[in-house]
Parts: structure tokens; C-alpha cells; sequence
């Protein structure tokens, strides 16, 4: 073993980031460990963005013009994720690498990748998080005796993560370890259940290699679309043009439209048009396929664009993703399944640790079209922490896209700012499970409630913790009181 830790957090994505500094600001010990040699998960390593809006919704804004390249389905409501978030957005914005939510954006957050990448690593070192990069986690060791927890027993457990790395396979030890692979990796290792896709043919929702464009002529294209409103609805359409090309052999793509992005600076738009079914995320033959195809529909996209689009005539590739973009892999079974009801209907839960606001948006797994379904105006739902927590399994919390939840409602909170908002609360748990030495299922939901609250995270009314601690479980907040 080459290192020991109260908390290890694998997957530095989103979720990842909220789990780390949830962490170490609840005191604990804590080591991240990534892959790549560079964090942000799919928001760097996919150029995936805006960070998608996290503001419940009052009536829908008017865009300044057809395309005005935001989502423009949220309103000016409130803001449901802050905490862990808000510190990344704010370092973001201070380095000059992302615009904040406003009515311009949709209330969502472009952002810089590349700004973004640096931004992580500078607050995760601050925060004391100690970074173990370009280590690939492949399997889990049993629970090891000189880790072993107080008063409990039962079920499978983990406490080393077994990494890949340059230097040869090494082992790092953990009380609790944050499952923030998106994939749920760590739980799948140590046994946890788990669904894959939806429930009458298990596709999950297509991948897609998404690319940024620089030298756009973003006026041109504008009075383009302003003169043809009909192949324009605020960020995907082109469909006359796209059946055109078709009709001409040089388009083969399961998407029937363009979805762009608009970026930080004038000139640069992010193209999320490639998508790739049928193929599994955990899979590596898949993974090798999904590459490949999704590379060849990018240099179909790009020359439509450039042939047969206003104002992209110039405009070329300045950046692809360093990997194909997977929206949809496990969702490991908890002790709570949050369902496509609980979304629509703005269900609020006792153990509520975070929000979210965003429709359930699926983008067909067997085809084309893309399904949404907003909640009521000025409406959030709440996710228990019983749904980071797998069943089954000791020591071990999930966090982001790999929660425990329906292939509906998980098209709803697996967005970047709630998959933070779920790492945050990840991480406080598996903190103050490591501080009292019980497993992570111990601790009381007001407990991390009560530390998130500290930490600034935005729970709403109905969360204010309700309960003091009485059941002596050696947590940090009994030990305060
Ligand atoms: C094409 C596409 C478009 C999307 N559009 C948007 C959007 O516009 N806005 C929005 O907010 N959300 C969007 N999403 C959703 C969002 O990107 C993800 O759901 C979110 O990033 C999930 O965060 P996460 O931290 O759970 O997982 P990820 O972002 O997937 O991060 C997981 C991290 O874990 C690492 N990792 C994985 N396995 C291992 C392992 N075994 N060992 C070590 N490290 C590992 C990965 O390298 C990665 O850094 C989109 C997703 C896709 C794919």
C-alpha cells in the first residue's frame, strides 16, 4: 500500500470535485484519484458544456434573437445548487474563463474547459485534497483488518482501491471511499447491483463526441436563422439544410438536427451533434467502436457546416474531446430509487442533500429525437442521500452521474451542477463516517445536512435539519454537542 487516507475519492469529474472539497472541508483526509492527468471529467476530458441550468424556472425567457445559442427553457426562478459549485464558478469567472447565469445565458454557465482544468486543480489544492492523477482504478481489495470499523457487520466491503499506473499496480487504502467514476466503477468492484439503460431493452442514452469550433461568424449565422425562424428553435435545428444533405450522400447521422453551444468568447461555438447507440460505456469494445464512428460522423458534421451553413465558412475544428462523451453507464441500486414521479412531481424528501431543477431530457438510445419533461414553474425536487448510498456494500458512497435512480430520472440528475451538488454530499457523508469510524449508512441525514449547510450548499426550507443528534453514533457532530 502506498498511501492511506480517511477519504478516497476516485473520478475527478463533477461529482469529484464536490466530493473532495466536501470532504476536506469536513475535516477529513483526503486523496482524489483520476485517470486522466487533468480533472473536470466529462466537463474537460469531453468538452461538455455550458454547465446546464440549476435555476427552477418562471415562465420562459424571451431569446434576444432565434439564436441566440443558450437553452432557453429556464427562467429567472432561484438558484438550487450552491455550495461547492459556486466556489468553481466564481474561481472560473475570476480567471476570466466563464460568464455567469443570466438571462443572456439561459441560466446556464458557458465555460472555458481549459480555464476550468487549472480552476479544479488550484482549489482542490488548497482545500489540502491530495491528487494521485494518470491512475486508472481496477478493482477493490476486501476490507483490510488494520482499517476495520467499529460496530458493524454484515454485508461485502472495501477499503483499498487497487490503481493502474506508470509506475505498476499500487494500492491506497481509505475508512470511505466516494465512488465518483460516473461509471460507478468502485461499487461495481466491490459487488454493488446495479441497472444499466432503460427497462425494456437496457440501451442507454447514446454517446457523443463533442468538438468546439473557432472563427464562427456567429452575426452571420444569426441573420441567417432570423431569416429562416422556422429551422431555428434557440440552440438545434438546420433541418432543411441537414435534409439537403442527406438528399446529396454527405450526411449519414442518427441526429436529425444541430445542437450548438455557444462559448465564452465571440467566434467559438461547441458542436454537440455526433451520437453513437447501442454501445455500452463500460465496455471497451464498445468504448474503441464509439470512437471511431463518432470521429467519422465529427468530419461529416464539419464539412456541412462549413459548405453548406452561414457563417461557418471559416470556421474550423479547434479542439475534440480527448474522448467520446458517455452520457449513461451504471446506476447503482441504494437504499432509494428516485423515479421519473419523484422529478415531475417536485417530491421533497426528509433526507434531502441536494436539488435539482432540470427536465428529464433523454436523447433516444435507439434513434433519433430527444424527449423533455419540465417540472412546474418555480419547482425543484429534492435527492435523499439514500440514493448515494449502495445497497448491499460497506464503505462506500456514489456520487453524480451513477446514483441510484431510474433511467428517467437519472436523465434529469446526472447535469454537471447537480452531479457536484451529490459529490458534495458524498464527500460530507463519507467525512464524518471516517471521523466516528462507522460506515457511511450510519450517519445521520441531518448530520450531513447540517455540515452542507456549513459549507454553503443550498438544501431550501423543507431541509433545515430536524433532528439533534440522540443516537451517540461518535460522529463529529455528536461529539460537539
Ligand atoms: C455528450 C454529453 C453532453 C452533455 N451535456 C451536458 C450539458 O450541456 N450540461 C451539463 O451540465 N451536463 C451535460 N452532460 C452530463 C454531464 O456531463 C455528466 O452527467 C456529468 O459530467 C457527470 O459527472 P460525474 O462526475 O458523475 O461523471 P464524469 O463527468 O463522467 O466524471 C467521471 C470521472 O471519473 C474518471 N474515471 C472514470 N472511471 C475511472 C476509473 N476506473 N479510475 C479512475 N478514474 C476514473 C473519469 O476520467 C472522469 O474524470 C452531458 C453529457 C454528455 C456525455
Amino acid at each position: 500500500m502506498v498511501a492511506e487516507t480517511d477519504v478516497l475519492v476516485v473520478g475527478g469529474g463533477p461529482a469529484g470535485l464536490g466530493a473532495a472539497l466536501g470532504a476536506a472541508d469536513a475535516g477529513a483526509r483526503v486523496v482524489l484519484a483520476e485517470r486522466h492527468g487533468f480533472l473536470g471529467g466529462n466537463a474537460t476530458a469531453a468538452l461538455v458544456m455550458p454547465l446546464m441550468s440549476y435555476y427552477t424556472r418562471r415562465g420562459l425567457p424571451e431569446a434576444e434573437t432565434a439564436a441566440q445559442l443558450m437553452p432557453m427553457d429556464h427562467g429567472p426562478g432561484e438558484p438550487v445548487v450552491e455550495g461547492a459549485l459556486a466556489r468553481l464558478i466564481d474561481r472560473v469567472r475570476r480567471m476570466g474563463g466563464a460568464i455567469g447565469p443570466s438571462a443572456r445565458t439561459g441560466y446556464t454557465v458557458p465555460f472555458d474547459p481549459e480555464v476550468l482544468k487549472c480552476a479544479a486543480i488550484d482549489l482542490l489544492e488548497e482545500a489540502g485534497v491530495q491528487l494521485l492523477l494518470h491512475s486508472f482504478a481496477s478493482g477493490v481489495l476486501e476490507p483490510l483488518s488494520a482499517l476495520s470499523m467499529r460496530g458493524f457487520g454484515g454485508g461485502t466491503g472495501a477499503r483499498g482501491v487497487i490503481f493502474e499506473t506508470k509506475s505498476g499496480p499500487i494500492v491506497v487504502g481509505a475508512r470511505t471511499l466516494v465512488d465518483c467514476t460516473g461509471d460507478g466503477d468502485i461499487a461495481g468492484f466491490a459487488g454493488a447491483s446495479f441497472e444499466m439503460g432503460r427497462e425494456e431493452d437496457g440501451l442507454t442514452q447514446p454517446m457523443t463526441l463533442m468538438f468546439r469550433m473557432s472563427q464562427f461568424d456567429q452575426p452571420l449565422f444569426e441573420r441567417y436563422v432570423d431569416e429562416n425562424s422556422d429551422q431555428w428553435k434557440g440552440v438545434f435545428g438546420l433541418w432543411d439544410l441537414i435534409r439537403e444533405a442527406r438528399q446529396a450522400g454527405e450526411l449519414t447521422l442518427p441526429r436529425e438536427d444541430i445542437l450548438l453551444f455557444g462559448g465564452v468568447r465571440p467566434g467559438e461555438v461547441s458542436v454537440n451533434s455526433t451520437r453513437v447507440s447501442a454501445l455500452a460505456g463500460t465496455d471497451v469494445f464498445d468504448l474503441t467502436r464509439a470512437e471511431v464512428l463518432s470521429r467519422r460522423q465529427l468530419r461529416q458534421i464539419v464539412a456541412f457546416l462549413r459548405e453548406r451553413v452561414p457563417g461557418f465558412e471559416h470556421s474550423y475544428v479547434v479542439q475534440s474531446g480527448s474522448c467520446v462523451g458517455v452520457r449513461e453507464t451504471r446506476r447503482i441500486v441504494g437504499e432509494y430509487r428516485l423515479e421519473a414521479e419523484d422529478v415531475i412531481q417536485a417530491r421533497k424528501f426528509e433526507d434531502v442533500i441536494a436539488r435539482c431543477a432540470y427536465p428529464i431530457d433523454i436523447h433516444d438510445p435507439s434513434g433519433t429525437g430527444t424527449r423533455l419533461e419540465r417540472l412546474p414553474e418555480g419547482q425543484w425536487y429534492d435527492i435523499p442521500l439514500r440514493c448515494l448510498l449502495p445497497q448491499g456494500i460497506e464503505g462506500v458512497v456514489v456520487a453524480g452521474r451513477c446514483i441510484s435512480g431510474s433511467h428517467e430520472a437519472h436523465s434529469s440528475y446526472r447535469v454537471m451542477p447537480v452531479s457536484m451538488a451529490t459529490g458534495q454530499a458524498a464527500g460530507v457523508c463519507a467525512a464524518l463516517a471516517s471521523a466516528a469510524g462507522v460506515f457511511p449508512r450510519q450517519v445521520l441525514a441531518s448530520h450531513v445536512q447540517e455540515e452542507l449547510l456549513r459549507q454553503g450548499a443550498s438544501l431550501g426550507d423543507a431541509s433545515a435539519p430536524k433532528d439533534v443528534c440522540s443516537s451517540d453514533c461518535g460522529c463529529r457532530l455528536c461529539r460537539v454537542a
